[in-house]
């Protein structure tokens, strides 16, 4: 008797923990933060963490969200001075380290440019030259002025976090996360992947690679642990007016949508910020420029798509990409 209800009590603790081996249990989450829909997965042994991960993700959502009145980063484009907390004036800096060694490709005072497209806001319109012109007199990096928290830009000037804010949240989630114990868990905040150390059964993740000409479709897998995978693609926002597409990533030199050959571009890095940022970057930059900056680089590797379908892997990952399509592996010494 006493065999069978030791049996049995085995069996009801599998079916609660979801039936794995280590006492964790899997516990999920879909929010609506930032912009885009989120999804979180986490294996611990109860809900505790899962919480906090969320209630950090709104808190970053607040802090930076150029429409909201209590934004650090509103209260700088209003005011064109502001007293920020030291952690958005460390993303500000981040943010101007990235655009210096990508020679201004990533610039988060793009800010005036979005507007002038409508891409805030969802009401696009596609502006005259003129508009053009005069709006990029107030873009360029180099404006923002720092003294320890207190940030200044002109009066033209404004900024955006768009490109490097969710790479931000899946850092301090990954931190948060891990400091709370959890040994597994993997968030994609609207398609950019954080994996957290490994899955429950201790074999790697796999995260998949959209294929930018088709939405519905995979381009290729990657087989990693602990690392953001983060893609920046002209699928990703757009709008058609006449029969032209136009998208979200901007060249700051032109202040039109990028056209640099690229239709997206993945990049794998330990920092969510550096993989954020950067995949904003190489876009902008085009295959050449991007496989010049990643040969002068070791901390992070990428997958890119071009517009005729091509696929190109740096060295770093090939050993951890599948794919069914041919593709060609980028190597350093090259
Ligand atoms: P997503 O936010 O869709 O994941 P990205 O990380 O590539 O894609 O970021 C695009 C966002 O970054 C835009 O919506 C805009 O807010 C901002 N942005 C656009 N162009 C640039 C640029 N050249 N440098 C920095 N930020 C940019
Ligand atoms: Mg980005």
């Amino acid at each position: 008797m006493r065999k069978i209800f030791f049996a049995a009590s085995i069996l009801i603790c599998l079916l609660m923990c979801g039936c794995s081996q280590n006492n964790m249990r899997e516990y999920t989450e879909n929010i609506f933060a930032m912009d885009t829909v989120m999804d979180l997965k986490i294996y611990s042994e109860n809900d505790e963490a899962l919480s906090e991960a969320k209630a950090e993700i709104r808190r970053i959502d607040t802090l930076f969200d150029r429409g909201n009145e209590n934004s650090d980063i509103y209260k700088i484009n209003k005011n064109k001075s502001a007293d920020v907390s030291a952690e958005t004036a460390d993303v500000i800096r981040t943010a101007l380290s990235i655009s210096d060694r990508t020679g201004g490709a990533f610039d988060i005072t793009v800010a005036p440019v979005m507007d002038l497209w409508g891409f805030y806001g969802n009401e696009f319109n596609v502006p005259s030259d003129d508009e053009l012109q005069s709006t990029l007199e107030g873009v360029g990096y180099e404006k923002i002025r720092f003294d320890n928290t207190n940030i200044s830009i002109p009066e033209n000037t404004g900024i955006d976090l768009g490109g490097i804010g969710k790479g931000y949240a899946s850092d301090r989630i990954a931190n948060l996360l891990k400091n709370k114990g959890v040994k597994s868990a993997i968030i994609s905040l609207g398609g950019n992947v954080h994996a957290i150390c490994k899955r429950n059964d201790e074999s790697e993740w796999t995260v998949g690679i959209t294929d930018p000409h088709n939405k519905s479709q995979l381009i290729g897998k990657l087989k990693i642990s602990d690392k953001a995978v983060i893609t920046s693609g002209a699928y990703q926002r757009y709008f058609e007016q006449g029969g032209i597409t136009y998208h979200h990533i901007i060249d700051p030199t032109t202040g039109k949508s990028a056209d640099s050959g690229l239709a997206s571009v993945t990049v794998i890095a330990d920092s969510g910020m550096t993989a954020d940022g950067l995949s904003t970057a190489l876009f902008v930059m085009g295959l050449d420029k991007a496989i010049e900056l990643w040969r002068g680089s070791s901390d992070f590797d990428a997958v890119f798509v071009d517009e005729g379908g091509m696929i190109y892997v740096t060295e770093g990952i090939a050993d951890v990409f599948e794919s069914d399509a041919d593709y060609s592996i980028c190597k350093r010494n090259d």
